[in-house]
C-alpha cells in the first residue's frame, strides 16, 4: 500500500455462504442505510453473500451480530437469517491507484495499476481495456522509440479511467435511495483521493484530474491521435 493512494473511502466486506435452496437462482443486490449487499448462487449449491460496509460498523459488535442484523433488515436476504451458514469472513476493500504505474521500464496492468469501487462491477472490462492501451504504448516504443509519448499516453489513459470511474461511482452513491443523511452513502457520494505517501508527478496529475467533474484531459486526446494509428 505504500505505493498506492486510495481513490475511495476504505470499505470492509463481510461474506458467507448461505443455504442456496432458500434463495432464488439469481444475483441479488440491495441497499441498506449502513451498507450494500450482493449475493449470487455458486456452483456448489450455496448462495455467496457479501456485505460492503464501513470499517466502523464492525468495530463495536461481534461479526455474527453485525451480519445477521444487516441481513435481517433487508427484503431480499432476511429469509435466511438464522439458517445454517458458513463462517463469516472479512476482508478490506481498497479502491486505489499506484503512484508510479510506469517506472524503470516496468508497467503495471489491471489491479496492479488501479482498482475500482466494487459497486462499478466493471473491473474485468477495465483491466482488459487498460492492457490493450498498454499494448499500444509498448508497440509505439518498439516502432518509433518515442518512449515519452508512449508513457504519457499510458498514464493519461489510466488517469482518465480513474477520474471517470470516481465521478460515476460517487454519483451512484449520491443517487442511492438510503440517502445522504446516512454517513456510509454520504462519504462515498463525493469524489475522493487520499493524500499520497509519495506525491509523485503521476499522483499530482491524478489529483488534479480527479477533482474536475467528468474530467477528460485534452492531453489524453492529443496523445491518442498520435499513437492509435500504430496499432495497425
Ligand atoms: C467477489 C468479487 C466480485 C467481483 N465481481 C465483478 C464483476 O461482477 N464484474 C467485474 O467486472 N469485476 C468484478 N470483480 C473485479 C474483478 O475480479 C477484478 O477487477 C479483475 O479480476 C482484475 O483483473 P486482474 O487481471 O488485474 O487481476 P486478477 O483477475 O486478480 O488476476 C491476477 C492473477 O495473477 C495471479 N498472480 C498473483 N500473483 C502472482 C505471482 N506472483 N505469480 C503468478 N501469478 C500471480 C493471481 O493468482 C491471479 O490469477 C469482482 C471481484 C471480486 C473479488
Amino acid at each position: 500500500m505504500q505505493d498506492r493512494v486510495l481513490t475511495a473511502p476504505q470499505t470492509i466486506a463481510l461474506w458467507a455462504e448461505l443455504p442456496g435452496q432458500s434463495m432464488p437462482v439469481d444475483t441479488l443486490i440491495e441497499a441498506r442505510p449502513e451498507a450494500w449487499i450482493w449475493g449470487s448462487p455458486t456452483p456448489g449449491g450455496q448462495f455467496r453473500t457479501i456485505i460492503f460496509t464501513d470499517p466502523d460498523t464492525i468495530r463495536q459488535q461481534p461479526l455474527t451480530k453485525v451480519f445477521d442484523s444487516l441481513l435481517s433488515g433487508t427484503s431480499l436476504f432476511a429469509a435466511v437469517v438464522g439458517m445454517p451458514r458458513s463462517d463469516i469472513q472479512t476482508c478490506s476493500v481498497f479502491t486505489y491507484a499506484h503512484v508510479n504505474p510506469w517506472k524503470d521500464n516496468y508497467l503495471r496492468l489491471g489491479e496492479a495499476a488501479f482498482s475500482l469501487d466494487p459497486l462499478s462491477s466493471t473491473g474485468v472490462e477495465k483491466a482488459m481495456r487498460f492492457s490493450l492501451q498498454a499494448v499500444i504504448a509498448i508497440n509505439t516504443i518498439l516502432k518509433t522509440g518515442q518512449a515519452d509519448m508512449a508513457q504519457t499516453f499510458y498514464e493519461n489513459k489510466m488517469i482518465e479511467s480513474i477520474a471517470s470511474h470516481t465521478h460515476w461511482t460517487s454519483g451512484y452513491y449520491a443517487q442511492a435511495w438510503p440517502g445522504q443523511q446516512h454517513s456510509f452513502w454520504h462519504k462515498r457520494s463525493l469524489p475522493y483521493i487520499d493524500p499520497a505517501g509519495q506525491p509523485t508527478s503521476f499522483y499530482n496529475r491524478l489529483k488534479t484530474s480527479s477533482s474536475l467533474p467528468g474530467s477528460r484531459s485534452a492531453k489524453t486526446d492529443q496523445c491518442t491521435g498520435g499513437i492509435t494509428p500504430l496499432m495497425a
